[in-house]
């Protein structure tokens, strides 16, 4: 379709705020709003979120957004990005949430994960989806909503129970009643085959999900539905929709098989493009749908690292051995090295390519001479460490990095982006414009209205300039030697 206006607004549910920001075609953005997130925690490992609260602000943070760059009369299309595996469960005929939606991190479906796993049912289970038998993932979340909500219980009895990810849930609400999933987010539930089609109806069988209840899968550019006039000014297209880590991929122009992102937040998240060739890992990493367009699907091979950003907050708030996140560059440059010390930051566990959730964080080689600079530095040397594990599982996959594009809070740390370059001796890119995950969700929106051919086109006019770390000298093989002894004693 053809667009009727050059800006595109870009909705972006994250899981500890929600953001709207205006996007211009050549990639600037105009206007952002944002507000937090309420937090539930009800029991230890259950974490909830207030759909309707992340509607209302959702909303909101979209209509200051747009009242920044004069109202939505420039608005081609609205792009979704969403924490992924979150789930919401609503009424059809109300449009009510029926209970909080469960969020990516609550692992109140451990249990049942484990009866499927020693019942054999991971390797049926990774072969179709391409994902681990983890409560991470939606759809033991979705059987406990059915299990033990009531409310839920009895919308299904009578056909009107929606189940649904967090852009689902958006669309529903922009729309007044769509129920749709992009392919991207439809990939994180272990209801998806990933080799194609919709839903499997042997896996909602083996999860105990009502089919019925879950939403059409669709593409990531197209047209979703239009949202209603009364709550933006006027009726817009919904044009693109994305998982958050599938979003930065895209955002980052890893639009061609061996292209290769990782996002420094709270923790990491590493994506490999594997083009149109069915990711299959023997290395414990995921398969997953990294964009579908015109129902063909480009698939990726993703890695997850729990605790990156998260450590140097846990240096500051905790230990208070340093005042700000940025302060850890200059006190890891103010020292030669880490005078022996190894920081294996497993604090909630170890994710990709290791799996153990039983894990706890080690720090190594302490001496009287050890200082704080010593431990910021061990810190930031973590990271580099964390991601050459990934590195050598993805490689073995059939994924070698050529090059790696970074972004995420923690990658403004010049000396981290340099360390990743000479422990992973490929060169490091940042963009200027580290926005990459409302960048992709605007590229798919612009390519869905019409403003760009393909997402090649919607990339060269809409990324910015990058800065490129060179890998220099390896450090030492000490330095893996004493990760690798730490990383045995987690
Ligand atoms: P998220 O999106 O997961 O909330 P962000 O992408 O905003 O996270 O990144 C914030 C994280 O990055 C925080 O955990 C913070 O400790 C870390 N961080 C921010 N700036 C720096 C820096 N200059 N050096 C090291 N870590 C940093």
């Amino acid at each position: 379709m053809t667009a009727t206006g050059d800006l595109i607004l870009v909705l972006d549910a994250g899981t500890t705020s929600t953001r709207a920001m205006v996007l211009a075609a050549d990639g600037r953005m105009l206007a952002v709003a944002q507000q937090e997130l309420t937090q539930y925690y009800p029991q230890p490992g259950w974490v909830e979120h207030d759909a309707a609260e992340i509607w209302e602000r959702t909303l909101a943070c979209a209509r200051e957004a747009v009242g920044q760059v004069g109202g939505a009369g420039r608005i081609a299309g609205i792009g979704i990005t969403n924490q992924r595996e979150t789930v919401v469960a609503w009424d059809r005929a109300s449009g009510q949430p029926l209970h909080r939606a469960l969020v990516w991190q609550d692992r109140r479906t451990a249990d049942f994960c484990a009866g499927l796993k020693n019942a054999g049912q991971e390797p049926v289970v990774q072969a179709a989806t391409g994902l681990l038998l983890d409560p991470y993932f939606s759809a033991t979340k979705m059987r406990w909503l059915v299990d033990h909500v009531p409310d839920v219980a009895a919308a299904a009895q009578r056909g009107q129970l929606a189940l649904g990810t967090v852009e689902d849930w958006l669309v529903h609400q922009l729309t007044g009643g769509a129920h749709v999933t992009d392919a991207s987010n439809a990939s994180r539930t272990l209801l998806l085959a990933l080799d194609g089609g919709s839903w499997d109806e042997g896996l909602c069988d083996l999860f105990g999900v009502p089919r019925a209840a879950l939403g059409d899968v669709v593409d990531n550019a197209g047209h979703f539905g239009t949202s209603r006039a009364e709550w933006l000014g006027r009726a817009i297209p919904i044009t693109g929709l994305a998982g958050d880590q599938q979003s930065a991929t895209v955002g980052q122009g890893c639009l061609a098989p061996g292209q290769t992102k990782a996002t420094y937040g709270t923790g990491a998240f590493v994506l490999a493009n594997m083009g149109s060739a069915l990711p299959r890992s023997g290395h414990r990493l995921l398969g997953t749908v990294l964009c579908q367009l015109d129902g063909q699907r480009q698939y990726a091979l993703e890695g997850s690292v729990f605790v990156a950003g998260s450590l140097i907050k846990w240096l500051r708030d905790s230990l208070g051995v340093i005042a700000s996140a940025a302060e850890s560059e200059a006190l890891a440059r103010s020292v030669e090295d880490s005078g022996g010390v190894t920081i294996v930051p497993a604090l909630s566990g170890l994710g990709a390519p290791h799996w153990r959730p039983e894990a706890r964080g080690v720090i190594t080689g302490m001496s009287f001479a050890s200082s704080r600079a010593h431990f910021a530095r061990a810190a930031l040397e973590a990271m580099a460490m964390q991601t050459a594990d990934l590195a050598h599982a993805f490689a073995a996959d059939g994924a070698q990095w050529q090059t790696l594009r970074i972004d995420g809070g923690m990658s403004a740390n010049d000396w981290m982006a340099q360390d990743l370059a000479d422990v992973l001796q490929v060169p490091v890119e940042r963009p200027d414009f580290v926005e990459t995950t409302a960048l992709g969700a605007a590229m798919l929106a612009g390519v869905g209205t019409g403003l760009f051919g393909s997402l090649d086109e919607a990339a060269r006019a809409m990324r910015g300039q990058v800065r490129t770390f060179a890998p220099g000298t390896p450090p030492g093989e000490e330095r893996r030697a004493a990760w690798e002894r730490a990383l045995a004693s987690t």
